[in-house]
């Protein structure tokens, strides 16, 4: 089962990727989070990505799906696919890709929120250097002010590019490229699965289950 998530940053991707891929037994892949690691690990790839990443913009396509195809045929093609695809250019090779092992997409999850709301929410998000995983000094606080539930004693960080101007420059970038992946899915005759990202986390989760749950049983 291949599911894509779209969504603007912040609009709550990583934490329901997480749930998703309890439920239906997937392996969460997020281009943002591979990208990070590739950085921290010192790769060739993370060095290339570096520049990009800290000025929000997005890092070349050919960069991104050769990364993405390798890390979804590691993945046996079962995954949550988060943050990618962000471009048309990446859809089309995804949907080439899939199609070349016998697989495709069986959802388009488009996680729709305004711009004002998940500024003020990325803004308060705080991660894990470690484990990658999400809090915010409001919503979604740890145990421990400041440190990973996981992870215990490691502290959590903002993002470098969390701060304001390269989230506006962020959004932008999901603006201009990343809206034209929902037309091209609508066209390619993709059932997208529209959800309002501006709610209670547990009602935009069950509202997914139900939806997705929804498609495989219509078949
Ligand atoms: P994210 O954590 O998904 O917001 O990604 C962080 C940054 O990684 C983005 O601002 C981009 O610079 C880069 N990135 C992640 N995924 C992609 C992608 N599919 N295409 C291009 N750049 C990406």
């Amino acid at each position: 089962m291949v599911i894509v998530l779209l969504g603007p940053p912040g609009a709550g991707k990583g934490t329901q990727c997480k749930r998703i891929i309890d439920k239906f037994k997937l392996k969460h892949l997020s281009s943002g989070d591979i990208l990070r690691s590739e950085r921290a690990a010192g790769t060739e790839l993370g060095k290339k990505a570096q520049g990009f990443m800290d000025s929000g913009k997005l890092v070349p396509d050919g960069l991104i799906i050769e990364m993405m195809v390798g890390a979804i045929a590691k993945a046996g093609g079962n995954c949550v696919l988060d943050g990618f695809p962000r471009t048309v250019v990446q859809a089309a090779e995804l949907d080439k890709e899939l199609a070349r092992n016998e697989n495709k997409i069986d959802a388009v999850v488009d996680l729709v929120i305004d711009d004002s709301i998940v500024e003020k929410r990325i803004t308060g998000r705080r991660s894990c250097p470690v484990c990658g995983d999400v809090y915010h000094i409001d919503s979604l606080k740890p145990k421990v002010e400041g440190f990973c539930d996981k992870c215990k004693d490691q502290p959590l960080v903002q993002r470098p590019d969390d701060k304001p101007d390269v989230i506006k420059q962020r959004l932008a970038a999901y603006h201009q490229q990343t809206s034209a992946v929902v037309g091209y899915y609508a066209q390619a005759g993709h059932k997208i699965l529209n959800i309002e990202a501006d709610g209670a986390i547990d009602d935009i989760t069950a509202e997914i289950f139900e939806k997705i749950n929804g498609l495989t049983t219509a078949r």
